[in-house]
């Protein structure tokens, strides 16, 4: 085992050390293995590998050493003891309900989860006989209340897109554990590090890698973290089969975009915490939500559960519409898209975007106002990011 891999080492460590294997060519960085499969020295060792007497690479959807190394890092980095590396974040999601879920089990999902997430379950897994209830993310009597014999997991995102809403992970945990159920983490907004859900009870973690874990925009990519029990004998299985696996290169830059996780994520927070006190200045905005602000209604949590804000906020303008649009389209450097997790920050209108599925009554009930406006704060000179807002509030 690579020492690094301990769980007793800082995430910062963890992010540039943990996971490498060395080859006999003596590279420092991390080699890409672009192959697709193995060769085996003789008949007798294939036969072994196949029927899975003797350990070791076949085939590159199974297994692969550039993609062993990002997973074993990021399960160093969450605390876990197997991660799951798959081609997208919502493979990592199809590949959890495939593994874990059958007919007849029960889901319940926050509300407030990203929109191809709410369509996986209520579309899809529902073909299969997974019935799944939906409840306010904050309201923990309304998480107990949906829970039945049959439900199989409890699912939710930390802090919420695009209203920065946090639940207190442990306590949702016990309630899970109470039940019999498990509890899984989309921690893709604070990454492992700013939350370790798992430290917290949760029993898996997802992962869109194509988010804060590259940080640059690049690769499209996702992961599953969690018990050995859970990973290699329900999910894996599918997964093998499934075939959602990551390519080796995706893998790679991934491996580049982790080592500098944790100092970006610092900035990422600076930037968006200085932004978040400018706007709640300003006369034109009547409210910003971001956990960083003492006005954010789980403030005490945030601070006790998280290790940083985050780099997404929220805000209101007056004036509507009319006014959101405004603001979005006076700027000149922001760059228009629904993405997040970049070094370049984005700017959205959630309501006609992201959220723009939804009915008027189901945006009413999720607080997405036609006023709303999100941001995900990258890591430009804030003085810049700044200059680029002001023309649209004149
Ligand atoms: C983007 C995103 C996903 C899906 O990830 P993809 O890599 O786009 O498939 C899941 N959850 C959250 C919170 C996301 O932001």
């Amino acid at each position: 085992m690579n020492p690094f891999d301990r769980p007793d080492k800082s995430v910062e460590t963890q992010a540039i050390r943990a996971g490498q294997v060395r080859t006999a060519e003596s590279e420092h960085r991390d080699p890409i293995f672009m192959t697709s499969s193995y060769v085996f020295e003789n008949a007798a060792q294939a036969a072994a590998r196949f029927s899975g007497q003797s350990l070791g690479n076949i085939y590159s959807r199974f297994t692969n050493p550039t993609v062993r190394t990002f997973e074993n890092r990021l399960a160093a980095m969450e605390g876990g003891e197997r991660c799951l590396a798959v081609s997208s974040g919502m493979a990592a999601i199809t590949s959890l309900g495939m593994g874990l879920l059958k007919a007849g089990d029960h889901v319940v999902c926050s509300r407030s989860v990203f929109g191809n997430t709410v369509l996986l379950f209520q579309n899809f897994f529902s073909k299969f006989g997974v019935e799944t209830s939906f409840v306010k993310l904050t309201d923990l009597n309304a998480w107990e209340e949906a829970i039945r014999p049959e439900t199989r997991f409890l699912y939710l995102e930390t802090p919420s897109n695009p209203l920065t809403e946090i639940v207190d992970i442990r306590a949702l945990a016990d309630l899970a554990h109470d039940r019999g159920c498990l509890l899984v983490v989309d921690n893709v907004f604070c990454t492992p590090a700013l939350q370790k859900p798992l430290a917290l009870g949760a029993d898996l973690v997802i992962h869109s890698a194509t988010k804060y874990l590259d940080g640059q925009g690049r690769c499209v990519g996702g992961a599953i973290v969690g018990p050995e029990s859970l990973i290699e004998q329900q999910i894996y299985p599918f997964l093998r089969t499934g075939g959602a696996c990551m390519s080796p290169f995706n893998a790679w830059v991934f491996l580049t975009g982790l080592e500098t996780l944790a100092i970006r994520m610092r900035a990422h927070c600076e930037n968006a915490m200085h932004l978040a006190h400018w706007l709640e200045n300003r006369p034109e905005v009547t409210k910003v939500y971001y956990p960083g602000l003492h006005s954010h209604p789980q403030y005490a949590l945030a601070c006790e559960q998280q290790n940083g804000a985050g780099g997404v906020l929220s805000f209101e303008v007056e004036g509507g519409r009319e006014a959101a649009w405004k603001l979005i389209d006076s700027t000149s450097m922001l760059s228009i898209t629904a993405n997040l997790g970049d070094v370049k920050t984005t700017i959205t209108h959630p309501a006609t975007t992201t959220h723009g599925r939804l009915s008027d009554q189901e945006k009413q009930a999720a607080g997405i106002t036609e006023g709303l406006v999100r941001i995900a704060v990258g890591l430009e000179s804030i003085d810049d990011i700044k200059k680029d807002l002001e023309p649209g509030f004149a």
